[in-house]
């Protein structure tokens, strides 16, 4: 059999892959995207502060300010186009004495360096007005109207399945261990999958952009040092806690603790930032949740931390270099770094995406526009899940398939049309947190408590297996293991 050949392979479908595929792919550019795990956003994309920062943090003529400034105002109309709930909350970062004005200030000067509009330092009135739960101790703020929330493994998947729609394949549980190169292509091996091979590589490789620099024999310029960041999500019933991101004065280790509504309704608690051993180490501990507690309550005393629904870590592939590193391997033609996108990554992502495509055209990419271009998640357009539809919109889909009138997840509202859908999507869901990312089922108060077990029925019944063939996040992560009667 014939190895399958490609124009350009991405490796890594988190957002910083995503977002490129979703721009390659509005040209007729032969496109793969391979993935190590069993979906998309498998990396530091699914677990986040899913912060669209305005860009006041990165240091003035970094790339990661430009990214982050032009990321942030493309954020509103790329989350339009592709379907997905974004909401501009503004930010606020709070100012406790005089020490802490100062580190404002000078947050606002670069802000405004880096071009973010509206930046405004706010006194104690105005802020208990914006944010009546903040601590009585808080002095000042620096708000930033352009900031917002996202939900970031639903922007992954949304440019993945954009990319899909429009002719790009995807592989998944395709873990890049080999690279060859022959002067003309590029050819990739994953264990015992069939090779693939293409004439441009982007390494979106998140924590282990390194590893995959390595592969080609071109290291990176610096270290990525792994970091966990761990988290409390509030139940919905909080959702009065706060309204912006209000983010403690930064410290030398970052942005420090953050209370923030999300997209969905609930309020996010954390991150800490402590540096860990093993890169995908996502467990949470005591002593972090005491640590993101207190940052919380330092915040908003009266926060009720006994409504935590879920607890949750991610990992940050902090660079040593301190900004993103995103060029042409000098080695290597046409293998292009995408490496070090620590946060603002999330936020940055439209526009790295855009970036790489005009670095792909500098390395010598012919780009010849898509004639039958879907700028949508399917052809059909953005298909709402239920719980978002109006009263007639669910009238409709109800009488198109009743399935829609059976609801799963008592929590989150979702429907037996919402999972089955999940599964037949242009990305489609093959375990039950992939259902669980792309229709809320097991999000809510009780964790899938509920539902778990009704969603391993439809998707088995979906896809033609057997239920104890259904894993939870991997291809062996099983629910059900065989019959106790
Ligand atoms: C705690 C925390 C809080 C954050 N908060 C924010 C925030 O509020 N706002 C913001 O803008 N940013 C934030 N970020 C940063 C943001 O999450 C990242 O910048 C972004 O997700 C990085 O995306 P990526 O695509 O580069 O990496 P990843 O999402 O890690 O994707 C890399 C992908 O490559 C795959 N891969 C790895 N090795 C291989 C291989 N050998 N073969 C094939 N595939 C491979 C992985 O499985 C993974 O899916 C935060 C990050 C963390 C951890």
């Amino acid at each position: 059999m014939s190895i399958k050949s490609y124009d350009v392979v991405i490796i890594g479908a988190g957002i910083a892959g995503a977002m490129t595929a979703f721009q390659i792919a509005k040209y007729t550019t032969k496109l793969a995207v391979v993935e190590a795990g069993v979906d998309a956003a498998s990396g530091s994309t699914r677990a986040n502060s899913a912060i669209v920062h305005a860009g006041y943090d990165a240091k003035e003529g970094t790339l990661k300010a430009k990214l982050n400034v032009k990321g942030c105002s493309m954020m509103e109309e790329i989350t339009t186009q592709l379907g997905v709930h974004y909401k501009k909350c503004g930010s606020l970062v709070v100012a406790f004495d005089e020490k802490d004005l100062e580190q404002l200030e000078i947050l606002k000067k670069r802000g405004e360096e880096n071009g973010v509009q509206g930046l405004e330092i706010i006194d104690k009135a105005r802020l208990f007005e914006m944010e009546p739960n903040i601590s009585t101790k808080a002095k000042y703020a620096l708000y930033a109207p352009s900031a917002g929330i996202v939900c970031p493994y639903d922007l992954a998947y949304a440019a993945c399945e954009n990319a899909a729609v429009n002719g790009t394949d995807f592989y998944f549980e395709f873990k890049v261990d080999e690279i060859d190169y022959d002067g003309k292509y590029y050819t990739l091996f994953a264990g015992d999958k069939e090779a693939i091979r293409a004439k441009y590589v982007i390494n979106c490789a998140g924590l282990y952009a390194d590893e995959i620099a390595n592969m080609v024999g071109d290291p990176l310029p610096f270290e990525i040092i792994p970091r966990r960041g761990e988290y409390m999500l509030l139940d919905k019933c909080e959702a009065s806690t706060a309204s912006h991101t209000v983010f403690v004065t930064p410290s030398d280790k970052g942005k420090g603790i953050l209370v923030s509504p999300t997209v969905d309704g609930n309020i996010i608690v954390g991150p800490n930032a402590n540096i860990i051993e093993a890169k995908n180490d996502t467990s949470v501990t005591m002593e972090g949740l005491e640590e993101i507690s207190e940052g919380a309550r330092l915040l908003m005393p009266e926060i009720n931390l006994d409504a935590v629904i879920t607890t949750f870590a991610g990992v940050r592939s902090t660079p040593t270099s301190g900004d993103f590193y995103i060029c042409e391997s000098e080695r290597f033609k046409k293998f292009i770094h995408v490496a070090g996108i620590e946060s603002p990554g999330l936020a940055s992502s439209p526009a790295i995406g855009e970036y790489v495509l005009e670095l792909l055209k500098k390395c010598g990419l012919k780009l010849k526009k898509r004639e039958d271009y879907i700028p949508t998640r399917t052809k059909e357009g953005n298909i709402k899940p239920f719980y978002a539809m109006n009263e007639e919109e669910r009238k409709e889909a109800i009488v198109k398939d009743h399935r829609y009138a059976k609801i799963v997840c008592r929590c989150e509202m979702i429907t037996e049309g919402d999972i089955v859908y999940a599964v037949n999507r242009p990305i489609p869901a093959r375990t039950i947190d992939a259902v669980k990312r792309r229709t809320r089922a097991g999000m809510g108060r009780c964790q899938g408590g509920y539902c778990r077990t009704r969603v391993a029925e439809i998707m088995a019944r979906e896809l033609g297996i057997n239920v104890s063939e259904i894993t939870k996040f991997s291809s062996n992560s099983h629910i059900l293991l065989g019959k106790t009667k």
